[in-house]
């Protein structure tokens, strides 16, 4: 049966990292709403700007937003044989919605968590920058560039999410709390849900990560 990945874990946990990952070694499309989002921000129309405010205040963008991406995306051939979520779901109705879409589409949901501490979060997101032209991640406290607001492998700009300053870290985690944290107890009642430490280095945790999807060697 063809899987539906679904990677959980609080703004700035590695869940994009992971995803990127096991998009090159599967072959999987990695979808991360908040990418589809920011690009639909783009548009100077009305759902563009909302969709814009929402996001810079750090607020979630609406459960019927959402779900029209979700089903306009995962219908598109490449994800035919598998996904990766990266960023959804994010709250109780968005789950019910995605057990349902896997169920039309024939789909087992695989659930991984990335569980990182807030202190940790915070400077992981505060600190990030990432280079407008090739995408590599650098963050000021951790990884800087060898020179301050350039990237080393092109040279171009480095540029900060315009919701990675404080206030809207801040209120990115309360959201969090507020509608994912119940989430994760839903899908750890249900017994699928696989808890991994994110603040072990990245090739640690995609291990992991690969021998729970891979299930045990026969
Ligand atoms: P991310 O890039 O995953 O950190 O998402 C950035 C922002 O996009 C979030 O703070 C939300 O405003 C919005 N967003 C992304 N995914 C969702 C979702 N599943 N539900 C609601 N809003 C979302």
């Amino acid at each position: 049966m063809s899987k539906i990945i679904v990677m959980i874990g609080a703004p700035g946990a590695g869940k994009g990292t992971q995803s990127r990952l096991l998009s090159e070694k599967y072959g999987y499309p990695q979808i991360s709403t908040g990418d589809i989002l920011r690009e639909m921000a783009q548009a100077d129309t009305s759902l563009g700007r909302k969709i814009k405010e929402t996001m810079a205040a750090g607020q979630l963008v609406s459960d019927e937003i959402l779900a029209q991406v979700i089903l306009e995306r995962t219908s598109q051939p490449d994800c035919e044989n598998g996904y990766i979520l990266d960023g959804y779901p994010r709250t109780l109705n968005q789950a019910h919605l995605l057990e349902d879409l896997a169920l039309k589409q024939r789909k087992q949901v695989h659930l991984a968590r990335v569980v990182v501490s807030e202190d940790a979060l915070f400077k992981r997101l505060t600190g990030r920058r990432t280079c407008a032209k090739c995408g590599e991640i650098y963050n000021i406290y951790f990884r800087s560039p060898k020179v301050e607001g350039v990237c080393d492998l092109d040279g171009a700009p480095l540029a900060q999410r315009s919701d990675d300053n404080p206030e809207s870290v801040s209120r990115r985690f309360e959201e969090y709390r507020r509608s994912t944290a119940p989430l994760i107890d839903y899908y750890r009642q249900s017994g699928r849900l696989i808890e991994l430490d994110g603040e072990l280095p990245v090739m640690e945790v995609f291990e992991k990560l690969c021998a729970v999807i891979e299930g045990p060697k026969s």
